[in-house]
């Protein structure tokens, strides 16, 4: 089983942007958006086994498996996570939403 490496959290810049890597197709756990593409938020490293990610679409924890695949992120997992890292995926959650609002995603 996976375990989340909080020092490489990712995110899903969409599907147009720049500077980003891809990785295997992907749907959300929990909307269905598709997720093929990721780029680092505490880095710039493609993601690996373990890197914690938040869906553009909806904002969904997730967390990246072996075969570079993806699952929710589990409200234990979340709380084990140290202070700093829940107040990343918290602040990347609310920038994506915010990012909505102005361009219009939903
Ligand atoms: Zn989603």
């Amino acid at each position: 089983m996976a375990r989340p490496r909080e020092k490489e959290l990712v995110s899903f810049p969409g599907e147009n942007a720049v500077n980003d890597a891809t990785h295997p197709e992907n749907r959300c756990p929990r909307c269905g958006h598709k997720l093929d593409r990721a780029s680092g938020v505490n880095s710039g490293s493609a993601p690996a086994t373990g890197d914690l990610s938040v869906c553009i679409q909806c904002g969904e924890l997730l967390i990246f498996l072996e075969d570079l695949r993806i699952r929710s992120l589990s409200p234990a997992e979340f709380e084990e996570l140290e202070i700093e890292t829940k107040a990343l995926l918290v602040k990347t959650q609310l920038v994506m939403r915010a990012a909505r609002r102005t361009f219009g995603r939903n």
